[in-house]
Parts: C-alpha cells; sequence; structure tokens
C-alpha cells in the first residue's frame, strides 16, 4: 500500500510535466526518487520513540513521508490578486488531480490559525508563501525562514531574488510568544507572485528543505532542533557546482514577434565555451524557436528568459538533475538544451520552440491542467518529436484514448506514444475550435472538468477525439 503513492508521487513529482527527454523518464525517476526515500524513513514508519534523537521521531522529516502518512489536505492560498490566486490554485488542483483525486482543497482562509495546530486540517500541504498565503502570514513569525516577494532568508543566506522556490516540510511548533503554533506541513511556495509554476517539477521528496532556482536544487537540508518549542534552524547538506555559470557571462539578445520594437530579451548562457567564441549560430537557432513559438502562440508580452546551453547531456544532468535534450524551469523562466545542430528548422530550433512554449505558456495562460495539454501545445508548436516532423506520426495504428491520456497514463507509456499523441490532439483540436478556446477552456482543464471545458468550448470530448483520429 504505502509503495504505491510514493512511485505516484515520485513519478509526477520527478518526472514533471516538462522534462523532454529521448529517455523514459518515468521509470529511472520514480525508482531513484522511492529508494532515495527509503533509509530515512524507519523511525516515521514504524511509530518507535525509543532511542530517537528527533524531538518527535513520529513527526514526518521529508514530503515522502508526509505523504505516505495519508491523504493530506490541500491549502492554497488566496491574498494575492485574482490572477495569482487563480495560477496558485490551478497549480495545487494539477498536483491534487493526478495524484490525490479524492483530497480535500481549501482555502487559506478557512483555517482557525489563532486556534493553533487544532485549526489546521490533516496532513496540509500548503500553496503560497506569506506573501500570497493568508494562513502562511499569520504564522510569519514563528516559521523557520522568511519568505516575501523578491526575498528568502534562510539561515545565514539571504537570497534577493523572485526566482527561488522552497519545497520543505515544516515541523510542528507550538504557541508562544512569536504565534499560536501550527502542525507540521508541506510547504509549496516562490520569491515569485505566486512563484509556484511547476513547482512540483523539482525532483524533490527525501529532503526536509530544498531550495530551487533556474537549475533546480540549490541547496538541501533538513531542520535541527533549536530551543524550546519546537523551534528549528537549517542544516545545510548539499549546494550544487556552479563555478563554470559563475565565471560565465551571458550574451543578451532581443526577442522580437514583429518588426520594429523588442518583445522581449534573451540571455544565453554558454556553460563551459566562450560566449563569443563558437555558440553565435546556436544562439541564433534559440531566438528563431523562441520567436516561432511566440508567434503561433500568439502571446506578445514575452517576459525575460534565461537560456543555458551545455555541449553535453552528461554535463546538463550534473548542474540540474535532469537528463535529456531540454527542460524548461517556469519559476525562473530559464530553459535548459544540450547544444544541437543549429541550422535553420533544424534540431536546436525545434528544441527551443518546444522548450519555450512551455515558458510562454505558464506566463500568458497559466499552468496546464494535465501533462496532455502541457506537451500537447509545446509538440503541435515545435510541429517536431525526436528530430522528425510532427505530420510523420500520423499513422500509427493504436493509439491510446484520450481521455486515458488526461490522467496517469500519460506519465505510464512511452514518451515516443504520448508526446506526438498529444501534439497531434492538440493541432486537431486547433482546427476544430480554434486556438483561442483551447487556450482559455482546454489548456487549464484537468481530467475531473474536461467534459465541462469541452461543452463551454462548443464542442464534446467526442467530437475531439474523432477529429484528432481523422487527423492521423
Ligand atoms: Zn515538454
Amino acid at each position: 500500500m504505502r509503495a504505491e503513492p510514493l512511485v505516484w508521487l515520485a513519478a509526477v513529482l520527478t518526472a514533471a510535466a516538462l522534462a523532454c527527454n529521448t529517455n523514459e523518464p518515468t521509470k529511472a525517476d520514480a525508482s531513484s526518487a522511492t529508494s532515495a526515500a527509503q533509509p530515512p524513513t524507519p523511525a516515521a514508519a514504524s511509530g518507535s520513540a525509543s532511542a530517537a534523537p528527533a524531538p518527535d521521531a513520529r513527526e514526518p522529516r521529508t514530503p515522502n513521508e508526509l505523504l505516505a502518512r495519508g491523504a493530506p489536505t490541500f491549502v492554497v492560498g488566496t491574498s494575492g490578486d485574482d490572477l495569482t490566486d487563480k495560477k496558485l490554485r490551478a497549480q495545487a488542483e494539477l498536483v491534487r488531480s493526478m495524484l490525490f483525486p479524492a483530497a480535500p482543497l481549501i482555502e487559506d482562509t478557512k483555517i482557525d490559525v489563532a486556534a493553533g495546530p487544532a485549526g489546521w486540517p490533516k496532513n496540509p500541504v500548503v500553496y503560497g508563501g506569506p506573501h500570497v498565503n493568508a494562513a502562511l502570514a499569520a504564522i510569519s513569525r514563528q516559521l523557520p525562514f522568511e519568505m516575501k516577494a523578491g526575498l528568502l532568508k534562510l539561515g545565514r543566506d539571504t537570497m534577493s531574488s523572485d526566482t527561488f522556490v522552497l519545497i520543505t516540510v515544516v515541523p510542528g511548533r507550538a504557541a508562544d510568544a512569536d504565534g499560536p503554533g501550527y502542525p507540521t506541513f508541506l510547504l509549496y511556495a516562490g520569491t515569485g507572485t505566486p512563484g509556484v509554476a511547476e513547482i512540483n517539477g523539482l525532483k524533490h521528496g527525501s529532503d526536509g528543505f530544498l531550495v530551487g532556482d533556474a537549475f533546480g536544487a540549490f541547496m538541501r537540508g533538513d531542520w535541527a532542533p533549536d530551543g524550546p518549542t519546537g523551534k528549528v534552524r537549517p542544516l545545510l547538506r548539499v549546494s550544487q557546482e556552479r563555478e563554470d555559470l559563475e565565471h560565465n557571462d551571458p550574451v543578451t539578445l532581443e526577442l522580437r514577434t514583429k518588426p520594429g520594437k523588442p518583445a522581449g530579451k534573451v540571455r544565453v548562457w554558454s556553460i563551459r565555451a566562450q560566449p563569443n567564441a563558437d555558440d553565435a549560430p546556436h544562439r541564433s537557432a534559440v531566438l528563431r524557436g523562441l520567436e516561432s513559438a511566440a508567434k503561433k502562440l500568439g502571446v506578445e508580452d514575452l517576459p525575460d528568459i534565461d537560456v543555458f546551453l551545455y555541449p553535453s547531456g552528461e554535463l546538463k544532468a550534473k548542474l540540474t538533475g535532469f537528463a535529456g535534450d531540454g527542460h524548461a524551469v517556469p519559476y525562473a523562466r530559464a530553459l535548459h538544451m544540450v547544444k544541437a545542430p543549429p541550422g535553420p528548422d533544424g534540431p536546436l530550433e525545434h528544441l527551443a520552440a518546444h522548450e519555450g512554449t512551455h515558458i510562454l505558456t505558464h506566463g500568458a495562460w497559466g499552468p496546464p491542467g494535465t501533462p496532455l495539454l502541457g506537451e500537447g501545445v509545446a509538440v503541435w508548436v515545435s510541429g517536431h518529436y525526436g528530430g522528425k516532423p510532427l505530420a510523420s506520426f500520423a499513422n500509427k495504428e493504436k493509439a491510446p484514448p484520450i481521455r486515458a491520456l488526461l490522467g496517469p497514463d500519460f506519465r505510464r507509456l512511452p514518451e515516443g506514444e504520448t508526446y506526438p499523441r498529444a501534439g497531434l490532439f492538440v493541432g486537431a483540436a486547433v482546427r476544430e475550435i480554434g486556438l483561442p478556446k483551447v487556450r482559455e477552456h482546454l489548456f487549464g482543464a484537468t481530467a475531473a472538468t474536461w467534459d465541462a471545458a469541452c461543452a463551454a468550448a462548443g464542442t464534446t470530448p467526442e467530437k475531439l477525439e474523432a477529429a484528432s483520429t481523422a487527423s492521423r
């Protein structure tokens, strides 16, 4: 029983919606994340308090331990503006629908914070930092870190940027002079507003806390007891190798979606290469890919984007923890790509269009409700998968039904089956109902809201399925 949620957790948390690998990420990631979660768990699993060094050995230490304890209650912040609240809620809904569809989801204001730990639901999984979540704001003086828009303070480290995320199991604390106390809870928060775009895509599960940035995991550690009433302080375990990056100057390019004024900036970082020596064709390919994505998506208000180009997949995996040719980190508006042939309409241009789509849609449309639509739009925009034109996948027999791909099957089946199918489906849906309706209704829909979303778009799941089958 216990293995099942952990495997699902790992599959979704680590494989994410965005890692676009040529290999098959789900199985390997799931097994490594699951095994990584095993060693520290005996105390928590047995419930034995004998010889336990921690203040309460039964309390979960990591996300995997907390979620293994039973169904969570999702708590979403509502103290941002309407769009912020909507994006925050959609990110929580995405995870809930994939992992715990029966789990309740409540707003921060429903918690009786003044009542202390008793005022909270069981196994809380909280989304949003104190600047966007009223429950967290009410206990912010007791939290073992400080977070607000653009700032995270953790121990001796002060991090000023709106691109940091924090995933942590905050150990429970009793009432004291600093606040009413709270139970142990799992938190997904970022210094952006709301700062949680695809935060679940960051590999995590077996650390007490993890700080992420554009590279993924930046700091990992555990909370150590520090004084009375459950106070804790951070103990850092790992920090990633960054030396090359810190000695590297990025080249800034201007993104143009139409002639005339630039619509956004792209900073390209060439890892382990002289920036002006040999990467100019690669930078041009990236720019062409991003511009074509913006045009096809009809996105005109472009964010500034950081692009990291790697000489090899090995180095990319070492620095980011993600193997594969490319992946996007939407909360930091960053793309990581291994250099591929940079010619016109070539592999690097297609990869930039695909990964850029993840960044552009997050900014302009919000998070996708399913990986089917998230990846489908990216594959459709790039027009390619695995180096082949999307149209060349159109005659595949026995494609899995769309309804199955709205749920966990999408990450269960091989990427080589699901991604082209998703791209062809999105293409058919765009022809059938037009891009604005795909964006407005289908993109953010989950398996649970799919039928209603189709109806709102003036179609039915059956019509869309038929259209996508006819196009194959
Ligand atoms: Zn993708």
